[in-house]
């Protein structure tokens, strides 16, 4: 491809890649499926890497998230609300394994691989145990003050069991029967039906009204730690067992590899398991354990280089139409 038509190609890109991304942060209605999203932004950061002088430095590969709404108060966060790099394919998360190791030379590394739940990434403030404040994601570096609502979900701790002052990060999601429910009540009312849980998620906890956010039953599950004050951790796997013991619900299908042999089969077994769960994942996020090693591999400018995001391929929906299948 020359120069002129990559560049009228990458600008049509970030158009179209902005719109998908106000409908989806901004007005959780997503007109197009995550993975052909996905799809447009592969395109644009391959054009991007083919022509680096054409790449501007707010094009959405660079960017997390879209803009807090207005009618909320601003959050700045302290430390970044990332997004995670992408893996399609087996090949992807050897290819991030070789990166790893390369990056830390002859020492040994550890994984954990976790399930990729597909809700909202939430920020909560406890100051010595107690909740005093929880934020959305926003656009990385300010979210939205959503305290009244995050008080509504019954797994968010409002007294932790000891008095620490931290900020957790955690997936805020709506499980897939409250899901369904939801939206047979809003097809009886005449109502515009939500996408999926992980919108109708977004939606219920960025209402004015918490009784709206009471009324939805979300869940959490809490996945790392933004800022600890007075207790030290060495790794990943030990902040979640220290979250979990605080009173945190932290998603119990978390394991260890050692071996990335045994991480892709983990990857493969849930790729299968996934619609047997209550909740949706949209794939599964390896991490670098060791916090020594996380800090030595660093940041881009919008994801961490010690985690990555495997997702899953595109479901595909089959219907059975009397007795013949139908796949749509
Ligand atoms: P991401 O979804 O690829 O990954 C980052 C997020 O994963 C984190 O912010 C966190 O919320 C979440 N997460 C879930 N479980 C986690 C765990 N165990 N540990 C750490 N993080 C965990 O990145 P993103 O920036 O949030 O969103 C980009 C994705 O959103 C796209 O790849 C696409 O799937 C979707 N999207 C879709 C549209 C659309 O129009 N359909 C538009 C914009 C974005």
């Amino acid at each position: 491809m020359d120069r002129l038509t990559a560049e009228t190609k990458i600008k049509e890109l970030v158009k179209r890649i902005e719109r998908h991304n106000r409908l989806y942060y901004e007005q959780d209605r997503p007109e197009i499926s995550d993975q052909e999203y996905d799809q447009l932004m592969r395109e644009l950061t391959e054009l991007e890497n083919q022509f680096p002088e054409l790449a501007s430095p707010d094009s959405p590969t660079q960017r997390v998230g879209g803009e807090p709404l207005p009618f909320f108060e601003k959050v700045v966060h302290k430390t970044p609300m990332l997004s995670l790099g992408n893996a399609f394919g087996e090949a992807d998360i050897r290819d991030f394994d070789r990166r790893v190791r390369q990056a830390v030379g002859s020492q040994a590394v550890r994984y954990v691989a976790e399930l990729k739940i597909d809700g909202l990434a939430v920020s909560l403030h406890y100051e010595n145990g107690m909740f005093v404040r929880g934020a959305t994601r926003g656009d990385g570096s300010t979210g939205e003050d959503i305290t009244q609502n995050l008080k509504t979900i019954r797994s968010i701790p409002l007294k932790l069991t000891k008095p620490l002052t931290l900020e957790v990060r955690g997936e805020a999601y709506m499980p897939k029967a409250a899901f369904d429910k939801l939206n047979r009540e809003r097809e009886e009312r005449g109502e515009a039906l939500f996408a999926n849980p992980r919108n109708s998620a977004a939606g219920s906890l960025r209402q004015l009204d918490p009784k709206i956010a009471a009324s939805r039953q979300l869940d959490t599950f809490i996945y790392g730690i933004g800022d600890l004050q007075g207790e030290t951790v060495e790794s990943h796997s030990e902040g979640l067992d220290l979250l979990e013991s605080l009173g945190f619900k932290v998603n119990k299908e978390r394991r260890v590899f050692e071996d990335v042999e045994e991480l892709l089969a983990f990857i493969e077994n849930w790729t299968e398991k996934r619609p047997t769960l209550p909740y949706e994942i949209d794939g599964m996020v390896i991490k670098v354990d060791s916090y020594s090693q996380q800090e030595e591999l660093g940041f881009t400018a919008k994801s961490p280089r010690w985690a990555v995001a495997y997702k899953f391929p595109a479901e595909e929906a089959v219907t059975v139409l009397e007795g013949i299948e139908v796949s749509v």
